[in-house]
Parts: structure tokens; sequence; C-alpha cells
């Protein structure tokens, strides 16, 4: 009998799952959170993750449950744990993505270079931090960000004044310093439950409002001593989290050369994309090779660059799927890959992907084959 991988969540991770799913011959099923989701062709039942009776039901016949986003419950999660399922990555390491307090602190524990950050439970203790750190920061929200939604820089207690407002008693925000990046970076490494892992070269990451516009991997102009500390990093809080599946760490570089870690995420990521068409074994196959305890595959790059370019949503009504034949014809060597999503501005709907020998050729050609979809 096939193995039977679980994935919670219909979006696009899960979408991109299916077709390595489909080569190692993998029975993935995806409980959806609605129809007509990206990963609809997979959608094995539809139903809300945070309902106990629902997620049960589906892991009662899978092998693996893994997830395409981080949102399930703690107390799902664990029941799930003593019912016996294998859930990759479990809630003990999950935590540390769903919680970006308790990810500093974690990360403080295993000596993890990261920025200054402090838990601030009102305004006053924000400004204490903002005065000791050249009167600015970086104010989260310990959960539920994304693509930046969550994050605002400040330069006065007053204007997270609202953030506070809507705490629950005893919760707290996240503030950090402002961190004088030259470029952000991303460090991916896959972790199996029997410990083996393997780490993809460092990438560069360029962000656009807050949202990941373009991946160039490896990082252009890193030195063979940065991409260690990138990877061994990567490996520390692998191990140090018991991570199983893939890890995204995000990285900030600075002006003196240090890296620190942003922020984790415990699944395939934006970040990864490249992998799909640039390195041997891609990020969602090796997420599959991760969960199920496979032997994992080769990471290295196929050509000398890879780039990938986001498509994002344009008016409600233009049908991404229109110009699908004008970015192949834009662009023969550019791999497009679709989400199935309604388009709605700003919104992550699809990526191109390019590798080639000459990074200014990869990224005209990428270029090329997205501005198809603007
Ligand atoms: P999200 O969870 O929404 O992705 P992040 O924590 O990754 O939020 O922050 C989004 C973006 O905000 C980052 O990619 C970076 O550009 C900027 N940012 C976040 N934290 C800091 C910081 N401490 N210093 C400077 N810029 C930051």
């Amino acid at each position: 009998m096939a193995l039977r991988v679980g994935v919670i969540g219909g979006g696009q991770l899960a979408r991109m799952m299916i077709a390595p799913a489909v080569e190692l011959g993998i029975d993935i099923r995806v409980l959806a959170e609605d129809q007509g989701m990206s990963a609809q062709l997979a959608a094995t039942a539809v139903g809300d993750y945070r309902d106990l009776d629902t997620v049960r039901r589906f892991a009662a016949d899978v092998d693996v449950v893994t997830f395409d986003h981080e949102h399930v419950p703690q107390d799902v999660l664990r029941a799930l744990v003593a019912d016996g399922v294998a859930v990759h990555p479990g809630p003990d390491a999950l935590r540390f993505a769903q919680d970006k307090l308790d990810m500093r602190a974690r990360l403080a524990e295993l000596d993890v270079p990261q920025p200054e950050w402090a838990r601030v439970a009102d305004a006053g203790e924000l400004q204490r931090f903002l005065d000791a750190h050249g009167g600015r920061g970086v104010v989260k929200t310990p959960r539920g960000g994304y693509d930046g939604k969550g994050v605002r820089v400040v330069s006065a207690a007053a204007e997270a004044e609202d953030w506070f407002a809507g705490l629950a008693g005893g919760d707290a925000l996240l503030v950090e310093e402002l961190v004088p990046f030259v470029r952000e970076l991303a460090q991916q490494v896959a972790r199996r439950p029997s410990g083996d892992l393997a780490a993809y070269p460092v990438v560069e990451t360029v962000q656009r409002d807050g949202v990941c516009a373009e991946v160039v991997a490896p990082a252009p102009g890193v030195d063979a001593e940065h991409a260690a500390e990138a990877a061994r990093i990567g490996r520390e809080i692998a191990e140090g989290l018991g991570v199983t599946g893939m890890l995204a760490v995000e990285l900030f570089q600075t002006e003196d050369g240090r890296i620190l870690v942003n922020e984790l995420a415990m699944r395939p990521h934006n970040s990864g994309h490249w992998s799909q068409d640039g390195a041997v074994t891609g990020q969602f196959e090796q997420h599959l090779r991760a969960v199920a305890d496979l032997p994992l595959g080769d990471t290295r790059p196929i050509a000398p660059w890879s780039v990938m370019i986001n498509v994002l949503g344009g008016p409600a009504d233009a049908g991404m799927l229109d110009r699908v034949p004008a970015a192949l014809a834009a662009s023969p060597g550019a791999k497009v890959h679709t989400y199935g999503k309604a388009p709605r501005p700003g919104r992550k709907v699809g990526h191109v992907n390019v590798a080639g020998a000459d990074l200014e050729e990869a990224l005209r050609r990428a270029r090329s084959a997205a501005a198809a979809f603007d």
C-alpha cells in the first residue's frame, strides 16, 4: 500500500506537494479549508483545521500528518500525538513557528544570533526599549502575522497603542531593534525524524511592500564563511527545536557582516520555490521525503544561478490562466507555476522560475515571463 501523507491546509504549498507525491508513489491527501482551493486536486476532506473532530477524522486514515500552514492549534496537535498519529513537524517544534515571542526566547537559549528584542506588555515597557535602542524599533504581534501584516516600525510607543489595547490579559507584544540590514537571506534545511539533515545553499530574498518579490539562489556574492554560517544556523535551529520536514530560516545580513535570524517557517517556504526547478531535489519533494522519514534528496543546484519571481494578483476580474500562454512565449526557459487562486490585488497567485549559467540572463528571462501577468 502506498504511504499516505495527510496535509492540513489546501493552499499553494499543499498544491505543490502533489506532483512530487505522485512521482514518488505517495498517496497525498489534503484537508482543505474550503471547496475550490489551490490543492483541490488532492483534497479528500473539507473542514475546519481548528476543530479536533474534523482533524481526527482526517488523520485516521493517513500514515503521517503535515502542514500547508502553521495555524493548527496546539491542543489539536497534541490530541493527535496522544492518539498515536505521526505529526511532522510536531507540536513541540511548531510552537516556535506559531509564536514569535516563544521563538525569540528559545533562540536566545540556543545562543543563535538574532536582533535585540524584548517582550513588552504595555506602552511604558515599549518606550523604555525604544529609548535604549536609538528611539526606534520594530513591533510585532507574536501570532498570526504574515507578509508584513503584524509588523510595524515605530518611533514612539503611542504608535502601537491600538495593538496593546487589543491584547488579551497576560499577552504581550514583541519589540525588536530596527536592524540596519543590507539584504535579506534565507536558509532552507530538511530534517528527518531519524535525525538526518540536508541544507540548501543560502539564498537572497527581495521584499516589496513586505511581500517576497524575488529570490536568487545562491545569494550573490556570499562568501564561503557566510554560507557556512547560514547553514550552521539552519542546522542548529532544526536540531535544537526538533524540526521535522522543511525548515526555512529568514535572515538579515548586516553592514558589519553579521547574520541574524528574523523568523522561522516549518514547511516549504516562498524563499525555497527556486529549488523546484533549480536543485536536484525541490523543497516540496524534500518535505514529503522528510516527513515520511524517507532518505533525503540531493540539495545541490543544477545550474550556477536560479531566479524565482512571484506573480501577484491584479484586478479581481483578470484571469491569470489566460496569461499563461504569453508567459510561456515570452521565455521558453521559464517554468511557470500557477496556484489556482482567484486573483486579488497583491495576493500571491503564482511564480516563475528560471535556472541558468548567467545571473543577468536568468533575471531577464524570469522578469519577461513574469511581466506577462502584469
Ligand atoms: P511576517 O511574519 O509578516 O513575514 P517578518 O517578521 O518577517 O513578518 O517581517 C516582515 C519584514 O519586515 C521583514 O522581511 C523585514 O523586511 C522587516 N523587518 C522585520 N523585522 C525587522 C527588524 N527587526 N529590523 C528591520 N526590519 C525588520
